[in-house]
């Protein structure tokens, strides 16, 4: 099969011809259709989130078909493998419903390959069904893009004026979900992308402006979505007391010092970390309900280099997907 190998971290993936993998008890082998091209395989390919082993294949957005093994499902059924790839189901997190803690996990695209191939294999028991509404590759940016951005949306409580800091791939979909739920939305992009405020307020954002801007109202909540530690204490000066800021992405430049003041009155820094199966199995009955869209730019898989380019540079809209000639 064909697979994009990352062999050392800060050197462009490698497209190899390799054996597909054969699936072991308790997981199923997939036949990848599409697989979106999230930020943190950005960070994995350029070193700032190490990989437990090289070389590995990345991508954590996986849209297919079974082709062989497992109980869980049939053979030919769609299905979506996500970030959370396996856990021990023992510790004192996985115990308690936080398995998005789990002390040894395993994650897809970082310590088991993922998806930037033409088969992969997945722990059945991790792997949600797709709803029929999206096709394969309007369905790859759910599995992680919507799924964080849903669940950091959630950590920020009940917050009606919630901005988001970068609006990307997760920020399409969470403010989607945000105006379903009746929030209102204030997207803060790059300063002076202009195209990406107009792409914001298509998506029902009330305000949108660049990140330095002092928006129309005062906030509730903000989550940061872009990799940028600056961008909390800006956040943090924005929200109202009791209001919280969700740092949603697994990798962030460091936080500058800021003063006391702006975090008094019970205001909270926070971050969403991974996801449980849980959060997957609700955003899939919840993104069909709530009408999101996702807008994808699809790339055939020979191309990953380039989708990883292009979203480094902030040169896409919506989400990247990688596709393979199986996608429909
Ligand atoms: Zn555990
Ligand atoms: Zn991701």
């Amino acid at each position: 099969m064909k697979a994009q190998l990352l062999d050392h971290p800060g050197f462009p993936l490698r497209l190899a011809d390799i054996p597909a993998p054969k699936p072991g008890p308790g997981e199923i082998l997939i036949e990848v259709h599409a697989c979106g091209v999230c930020r943190t395989d950005l960070h994995i390919a350029d070193g700032e989130l190490a990989a437990p082993h090289y070389p590995i294949i990345p991508g954590h957005e996986i849209v297919g078909r079974v082709v062989e093994g497992g109980s869980r499902f049939s053979v030919g059924d769609r299905v979506g493998v996500p970030w959370l790839g396996k856990t021990c189901g023992a510790c004192r997190f996985c115990l308690s419903g936080r398995e998005n803690l789990c002390d040894s996990p395993l994650f897809t695209g970082h310590g088991i390959h993922g998806g930037y191939a033409e088969f992969v294999v997945a722990n059945e028991d991790y792997c949600f069904p797709i709803p029929e509404f999206y096709s394969d590759a309007e369905a790859a940016p759910l599995l992680c893009a919507g799924l964080i951005g849903y669940r950091a949306l959630h950590s920020a409580g009940d917050a009606e004026k919630i901005g988001l800091y970068g609006f990307g791939a997760a920020a399409h979909i969470a403010s989607q979900v945000a105006s379903h739920e009746g929030r209102r939305i204030y997207a803060f992009t790059r300063a002076g992308d202009s195209a990406a405020q107009d792409f914001a307020r298509s998506l029902g954002a009330v305000w949108a402006g660049s990140s330095g801007d002092a928006p129309p109202d005062e906030l509730d909540a903000a989550i940061i979505f872009a990799p940028a530690g600056e961008l909390v204490p800006e956040a943090l000066s924005r929200i109202s007391k009791g209001g919280t800021v969700v740092c949603g992405g697994i990798h962030m430049s460091d936080i500058p010092r800021f003063p006391y003041s702006i975090l008094w009155g019970e205001r909270s820094i926070r971050s969403v970390a991974n996801l449980t199966r849980k959060d997957g199995e609700e955003f899939m009955r919840i993104a069909p309900l709530a009408g999101v869209k996702t807008e994808v730019t699809t790339f055939p898989l020979e191309f990953a280099n380039l989708a990883l380019d292009r979203l480094r540079s902030g040169r896409i809209r919506g989400a990247a997907v990688l596709v393979t000639a199986a996608c429909s």
